[in-house]
């Protein structure tokens, strides 16, 4: 098993880096940014893994409120994606997420995420495999064609009830009458302060209970049978892409060094250099929706 102790990762921000092994390629080889090189490898794996993050959804039009630059009121994700903040305030962790809903069922894939689905779909008849292990939670990758997402943070259009647990999907716009037209994103707009029987609420026969995001928060614990999956495919693939991850929010930002710790090739694609770099074989620089295209377009020795 390769994610030991995995029930201790919880999702979190560090800046610190893992001590993952360097593979033996990087023993014996220097990074490469070799379009062509990357492609000679493509065309021979079997089961190809491909994690990617907000960058991807950022070339949508889609913001992580992570930055400093890109706040929702006065407060980034990691302030309001808690669950000390949803059971303190969840007028507000509600009005954010629906103001995340909202842009998100307004935005469409970029050419990452089609060249990605088409990918899949392609490979597929040839006997080979795609995954997609996501960080993203807007619901791109299955709008653009591909079937075999694992969404790792949960995702803004599905809700679990804090009662009963039950999840949904749910792409209600709005979600409930009283968060219509709230959730402006600008530093002085107040809070709504929505009594949380009118915030949204479970549909279940005698609940009623208090539905939230199902979404991982902050210091929660990610799906333990999505977990599952995500180490199986790690101990499988013989090729990874990381695409458009910062590399600085676990347990995702270590899936790729762990996976080069194997000896396989994994390649980075992003605009900048990430803390995990260095782990890396293959480093395209660049916006994902013109290096992706490339990469993973129709190799020559592919005959379907
Ligand atoms: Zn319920």
């Amino acid at each position: 098993m390769l994610l030991h102790n995995r029930a201790v990762f919880a999702l979190g921000l560090r800046m610190c880096s893992t001590h993952v092994k360097r593979g033996p390629s990087m023993d014996t080889k220097r990074q490469s940014s070799d379009m062509s090189d990357f492609r000679e490898i493509f065309s021979k794996a079997k089961h190809i893994a491909i994690i990617t993050g907000a960058g991807v959804s950022a070339e949508s039009g889609i913001p992580t409120f992570r930055g400093e630059h890109e706040k929702w009121r006065k407060w980034q994700s990691q302030d309001l994606a808690t669950p000390e903040a949803f059971s303190r305030t969840p007028s507000r962790v509600w009005e954010f997420y629906h103001y995340r809903r909202e842009l998100a069922l307004n935005k469409k894939p970029n050419a990452a995420h089609l060249a990605i689905a088409e990918c899949e779909a392609r490979l597929r008849k040839q006997g080979r495999s795609v995954v997609i292990i996501t960080q993203c939670i807007d619901d791109l990758h299955r709008q653009a064609g591909s079937k075999h997402v694992l969404k790792i943070h949960g995702s803004l259009m599905e809700t679990r009830c804090v009662s009963c647990g039950d999840v949904t999907v749910n792409k209600r716009s709005p979600i409930c009458a009283a968060l219509k037209d709230k959730g402006a994103p600008g530093p002085d707009v107040a809070d709504a302060q929505i009594p949380v029987d009118k915030l949204p609420r479970c549909d279940e026969i005698d609940c009623h209970g208090l539905l939230r995001p199902n979404v991982v928060f902050f210091g929660e614990t990610l799906d333990s049978h999505i977990l599952t999956k995500v180490e199986k495919e790690m101990e499988t693939c013989d090729l990874c892409l990381v695409v458009g991850t910062s590399a600085i929010v676990y347990p995702a930002a270590m899936f790729g060094p762990q996976i080069a710790s194997r000896g396989v090739p994994v390649a980075e694609f992003n605009t900048n250099t990430t803390p995990k770099s260095e782990y890396f074989t293959h480093r395209f620089q660049g916006p994902c929706g013109t290096t992706l295209p490339l990469a993973l377009a129709r190799h020559e020795s592919e005959i379907i």
